[in-house]
């Protein structure tokens, strides 16, 4: 739907009017949102012609906002350029996938190479796939591991897998969850477009004793399926004894412990799990282990992913046209092992780790709060004031603030997710990490009204 049509004059009054002193969060929302219309009339334009064939605009839900959403046009390294012609610093990183940056020139040189000389897709086995196999089998301690086509699909297959093992069929999951496209629990059961409706059960997220009974209560669970930290959340870290309580119900119960570590694999050189020290039966993978390129991966223990052994004529099928594609392939293989080396991934958390504490030391006394690990970085505007979360249901989100926040950064030039997820893209400039902190000093500063507690 089009936004109603705004004045120049009325923009006028409203930009007098937050000059003149405090105002209330619907008035800076409504003269933010005005101020949105006016620099991005390329944006709208094309809004209108993409509502023609796409519901609502739009294919991947995650990226609607109101009153339109904001057409990229290109990025380059760590910044990205929309369509009305502003440049901005790219925070979004593809939720993590984009790790790499927009131009990473191994990279590009990796995928130019393998258009050329390599051709796109082969309908065959290739030395790429067994050799980016071997590197996250050794990265991520897994005996064995298959490729899927994205993460979703990686923890289709984990469950499927988990159940053929166990010969069960409940999937234990917490509040607040995301698995994919087709797994989420953002609540105490699945979102209407999960599959397998009626064969979870949710526990809270970090809750012991929850997830002890769930777990070990219900009978005929077949796996248990956890991130480490959640990503909806956004960055709700899970405790380490929570996890290793996930663990420890769930080997109790025979149950296969599937760590999902499609966007926690970048937070350590063998991801969460090694941070953690634990032992997941399957880890599922996805995002930039793929270079850029759609990709998603599980493996693990060899007893359970030896079922798709097709030597075996038993075998579990798994197939997929583009789950050893080319350029995947070869770009995730170069990124891990030339880019994403495990020196290089200690020192883009460590950097993660000072960015967010940089962010946190701007919170007491105001309702923001900065959650997360490494280089993934949770931005809240909690009506309670808490700093912590322990879980996606204790959050009291202030949703004009969180809002009015995100126009706000649009205007520094700060390119962010709406809900308030930011993953680090390498080699972004720490003078960008330091003027991202000092935009977020001026917005609690100019409606420190607001945010005030
Ligand atoms: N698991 C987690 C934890 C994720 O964050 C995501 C994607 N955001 C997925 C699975 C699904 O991955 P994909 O989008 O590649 O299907």
């Amino acid at each position: 739907m089009a936004p109603a049509v705004i004045t120049e004059t009325a923009i006028d009054d409203i930009k007098i009017h937050i000059k003149s002193g405090p105002t209330t969060a619907p008035e800076a929302l409504a003269a933010v949102k005005a101020r949105f219309v006016e620099r991005n009339p390329t944006s709208l334009k094309l809004h209108e012609e993409a509502v023609r064939s796409l519901p609502g605009g739009n294919t991947r839900s995650l990226l609607h906002t109101a009153p339109f959403p904001i057409f990229m046009k290109s990025g380059h390294g760590h910044t990205v350029l929309s369509e009305d012609g502003h440049t901005y610093t790219d925070f979004v990183g593809e939720l993590t996938a984009g790790l790499y940056g927009h131009t990473q020139p191994l990279i590009q040189e990796t995928l130019v190479d393998a258009i050329q000389n390599i051709g796109m897709n082969l309908g065959a086995t290739t030395k790429l796939e067994s050799r980016h196999a071997a590197l996250l089998c050794k990265r991520f301690n897994l005996d064995l591991i298959r490729f899927t086509n994205s993460g979703t699909e990686a923890n289709l297959h984990a469950l499927q897998v988990a159940r053929k093992f166990t010969g069960k069929r409940k999937v234990v999951a917490f509040t607040g969850g995301y698995h994919g496209g087709c797994f989420s629990f953002p609540e105490d059961k699945p979102t209407e477009n999960s599959v397998d409706l009626h064969e979870w059960i949710i526990a809270e997220y970090n809750d012991l004793a929850d997830t002890k009974r769930k777990i070990e209560e219900s009978g005929d669970v077949a796996a248990v399926i956890v991130e480490g930290m959640q990503g909806a959340g956004p960055a709700i870290v899970g405790t380490s004894a929570f996890l290793k309580q996930v663990q420890e119900s769930a080997r109790k119960v025979g149950a296969v412990f599937i760590l999902d570590e499609v966007m926690t694999s970048r937070l350590a050189p063998g991801g969460l799990q090694e941070l953690e020290n634990l032992q997941p039966d399957l880890t599922s993978l996805g995002k930039y282990l793929g270079g850029g390129i759609t990709f998603g991966a599980f493996g693990g223990r060899a007893d359970i992913m030896s079922i798709y052994d097709p030597r075996d004529g038993m075998a579990l099928a798994h197939s997929g046209t583009f789950n050893n594609n080319v350029l995947g392939m070869a770009a995730g293989y170069i990124g891990l092992s030339q880019i994403y080396t495990p020196e290089a991934a200690v020192s883009a958390n460590a950097q993660g780790d000072a960015f967010r504490k940089a962010l946190q030391d701007l919170t007491p006394g105001n309702k923001m709060a900065i959650t997360g690990r490494g280089t993934i970085i949770g931005i809240h505007f909690l009506k309670d004031g808490k700093k912590e979360l322990a879980s996606y249901r204790e959050r009291q989100d202030d949703h004009e603030l969180k809002e009015l926040f995100w126009f706000e950064m649009m205007e520094e030039n700060i390119w962010l997710h709406k809900r308030g997820y930011i993953p680090l893209i390498l080699g972004t400039p720490q003078e960008e990490l330091d003027r991202f902190v000092e935009c977020v000093k001026e917005f609690l500063a100019r409606h420190e009204s607001l945010v005030k507690l």
